[in-house]
């Protein structure tokens, strides 16, 4: 008797052979479109090694970045907390130089960093593009703070409404505005690990800081992230190309979103152009015509699932109050003419906000679909 092997377990049988006989390496690329002549840089600001209180040594910290799609990151380790100290040499620029020349190998851009780990106020600060971590060990906080500006780093607060140093509320204290008012603080965490501070959003919007969202990662890539669901957070930097300078002048000028769980958080400025990139509609032309049912595909080539609630109806036909265009796929959507009026037009306009798509304000992005008709 014949047996017949259906051809996706023959495929996926085929890849775990070549997984397991090569030792090649891979990348998962992070699927997300370039916007407004900017590329869309996948990065991470905030990751810990065994030089403070992270479980993984610097150059696996660039490994498991590459492999998972980015293109920046930061280690940060602890300034004032360092458990393995007993262990680990205590020259704080360590990190940076024993991840640096993998980073480079790889194409990965490793920003030197390092984090100001204090009580509430200020809580705790990542200081990135620094010269020299050494210099930030300060017995005095705010010295330590006019020691990074002096160096030219870009500081941002971190995990600000970490329950661990705000139990009852996230409040913004006088601390952070006096770094605001010093040029210091520029940036904010508003997802860290797996916490999301919607207090954080507020604040950005109103001071003008630059939103990010970071992994804070101690352990493992993966044991923090062990299923494809569970996925890094990422901040995305909209730089003129991929260097240190530009991702630089990019945060300085507030050309940023972040993602995480799905959600997606930044001005709309960047939002609606990523939106309009990541979707196409595979129809040419759908002449709908009055009581007829026509099916439109829209293509979703990013990775960020679109989440779309209808906000007003169209005119002339019907279509779904809810979509949702999941990453990397293709859905077919009904559309019904439902009056003559359908027949005249040359484009078949569709209104929705994405639900997962958040502008700074906290508002779901309202997008729109046209789709030719005629
Ligand atoms: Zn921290
Ligand atoms: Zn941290």
């Amino acid at each position: 008797m014949k047996m017949l092997i259906p051809r996706g377990i023959l495929t996926t049988l085929l890849l775990i052979l070549l997984l397991t006989t090569s030792n090649a390496q891979y990348r998962k690329e992070i699927h997300i479109p370039n916007i407004l002549g900017y590329q869309t840089l996948k990065c991470d600001f905030h990751i810990h090694t065994v030089f403070s209180d992270g479980d993984v040594w610097p150059t696996v910290r660039v490994q498991e970045a590459w492999a998972e799609g980015l293109d920046v990151i930061a280690i940060t380790d602890h300034i004032e907390y360092r458990p393995h100290s007993v262990d680990m040499e205590a020259d704080l620029n360590r990190p940076y130089e024993v991840a640096k020349p993998l980073a480079d190998q790889m194409g990965i851009i490793l920003v030197r960093g390092a984090e100001i780990t204090r009580n509430m106020p200020p809580g705790h600060l990542t200081a990135i593009f620094i010269k020299n971590a050494n210099l930030l060990e300060r017995e005095d906080w705010w010295e330590a703070c006019v020691e990074a500006r002096e160096q030219g780093a870009f500081v941002f607060w971190n995990h600000p409404g970490w329950k661990q140093q705000q139990p009852d509320t996230t409040r913004w204290w006088p601390e952070h505005s006096r770094l605001m008012n010093a040029g210091i603080l520029k940036g904010i965490e508003l997802f860290s690990g797996d916490e999301f501070y919607p207090e954080a959003l507020r604040w950005a919007q109103e001071k003008n800081l630059t939103i990010l969202a970071n992994s804070n990662i101690h352990a493992p890539s993966s044991q923090a992230y062990p299923s494809p669901a569970a996925k890094r957070p990422i901040s995305l930097v909209f730089a003129l190309d991929k260097s240190e300078s530009a991702i630089k002048a990019a945060l300085a000028d507030n050309r940023t979103a972040v993602l995480f769980n799905d959600t997606l958080i930044g001005e709309r400025r960047f939002l609606t152009p990523i939106f309009i990139s990541a979707i196409e509609i595979k129809n040419t032309k759908l002449n709908l015509k009055d009581q007829d049912i026509k099916y439109l595909q829209i293509y979703n080539n990013s990775d960020i699932p679109f989440r779309l609630h209808q906000r007003q109806p169209s005119i002339g036909f019907s279509c779904p109050e809810e979509i949702i265009l999941p990453a990397n796929r293709t859905v077919s959507i009904e559309l019904t003419g439902i009056s003559e009026e359908v027949e005249q037009m040359t484009t078949l306009k569709m209104f929705y906000e994405a639900t997962n798509l958040l502008t700074k304000r906290g508002e779901k992005l309202p997008v729109n679909i046209d789709v030719p008709n005629k």
